[in-house]
C-alpha cells in the first residue's frame, strides 16, 4: 500500500494558540488522569465536559492513580473505565454499585468511583441504589442523567418525560419518569449534590466535595444524548432554570433539601450532606468488636 500522500512523517505544526493551550493542559495535570484510549462517545455528547470536571476534582485531590477504581455497569457511561487511568472494572449492566461495595470492602484505603447512565442505575439497577444509600458504603456515584438510553439507540429509560417519542415508544412514552434527585434525598443518602454538564469549573467543585465526603455520595448529573435525543436534554434547553444552591440553604437540613429538590427551579451544588453518620465499614468493625467480646 503507499504511504498516505499527506504524511510527510513530521509533527504536525500548530498555531500558536492551539500550542499554548495544549501546553496548559499538560501543565494542569487533567491528562494525569486520562488513559491512552481516546473516548469513543458521539462528538457533542455532555460525557466530554463531565470527564474533565473528574479529572479536575483528582487533581483538586491529589488522588493516585493506583489508588483510584473506576467501576461501571453498561451503558455509554459503562465505558468510562477504559478512558480513566486507574484500576477499572466494567461490571454487567445495573450491578455497579454491588460490584464498587465488594470492592470498598475488600480495599477500604482506595477511592472507589460509580458511574452510570439512567437505565443502568434507575432500571435494572435500580433496586441495588436504596440499598448502598441506607448502607452507606463510601463510594461516590455520579449518575450520567441524558433520559434516554443512548447505547442501546434511543429507547425510554426511567427518566424519559411522559409523552416524549423514543425508539421504544415511537407514539410518546406512557410512564412517569423517576426524579433521581428525590429520589436519593428520600432514601437519606448521606451526601447528594446534582448539576448539569456544559459547566465543567461547577462540576469539578460539586465532584471534589463528592469525592472527599465520608459515606455514600450520591451525584447526578443532567447531560444531554445528542444524538438520540433532540427535544428533551439539549445543549439549549439544558441549562434552563438552573441556579445556584442558595447561600443560606443548610446541607444539613434534609426537608429544606427535598424542597429545593421539588421546585421549580432546579438547583446546582449540594443539597444535603451528613458527616457523622458511620459508614458500612464503621457498622462491621463495631459489629467484629462486639462479637469478640462476646467470645473473649
Ligand atoms: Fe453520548 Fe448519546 Fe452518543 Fe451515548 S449515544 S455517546 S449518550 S451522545
Amino acid at each position: 500500500m503507499s504511504p498516505d500522500k499527506h504524511d510527510t512523517g513530521e509533527a504536525p505544526v500548530l498555531n500558536r494558540g492551539v500550542a499554548s493551550r495544549l501546553d496548559e493542559v499538560a501543565d494542569s495535570g487533567l491528562l494525569d488522569y486520562r488513559s491512552e484510549a481516546l473516548p469513543t462517545w458521539c462528538p457533542g455528547c455532555g460525557y466530554y465536559g463531565i470527564t474533565h470536571a473528574l479529572a479536575g476534582a483528582l487533581v483538586e485531590l491529589g488522588i493516585e492513580n493506583e489508588n483510584l477504581v473506576v467501576v461501571s455497569g453498561i451503558g455509554c457511561a459503562g465505558r468510562y473505565p477504559f478512558f480513566l487511568k486507574g484500576y477499572g472494572f466494567h461490571g454487567v449492566h445495573g450491578r455497579a454499585l454491588p460490584l464498587a461495595g465488594g470492592v470498598k470492602i475488600a480495599r477500604p484505603e482506595l477511592t472507589v468511583l460509580v458511574v452510570g447512565g439512567d437505565g443502568d442505575g434507575l432500571g435494572i439497577g435500580g433496586g441495588h441504589l436504596p440499598h448502598a444509600i441506607r448502607r452507606n458504603i463510601d463510594v461516590t456515584y455520579i449518575l450520567f442523567d441524558n433520559g434516554i438510553s443512548g447505547l442501546t439507540k434511543g429507547q425510554s429509560s426511567p427518566t424519559t418525560p411522559q409523552g416524549q417519542r423514543t425508539g421504544t415508544h415511537p407514539w410518546g412514552n406512557p410512564d412517569t419518569p423517576l426524579d433521581p434527585v428525590v429520589l436519593g434525598l428520600g432514601y437519606r443518602a448521606s451526601f447528594l449534590a446534582t448539576g448539569f454538564a456544559g459547566d465543567p469549573d461547577q462540576l469539578a467543585g460539586i465532584f471534589t466535595r463528592a469525592l472527599a465526603h465520608r459515606g455514600f455520595s450520591f451525584v447526578p448529573i443532567v447531560t444531554p444524548c445528542v444524538t438520540f435525543d433532540a427535544v428533551n436534554i439539549t445543549w439549549d434547553r439544558m441549562r434552563e432554570g438552573w441556579q445556584p444552591v442558595p447561600e443560606d440553604h443548610d446541607p444539613n437540613d434534609l426537608s429544606a433539601a427535598l424542597a429545593l429538590a421539588l421546585d421549580e427551579n432546579r438547583y446546582y451544588g449540594v443539597l444535603y450532606e451528613e458527616t457523622d453518620r458511620p459508614t458500612f465499614a464503621d457498622a462491621q468493625a463495631g459489629i467484629a468488636d462486639r462479637a469478640g467480646a462476646a467470645v473473649s
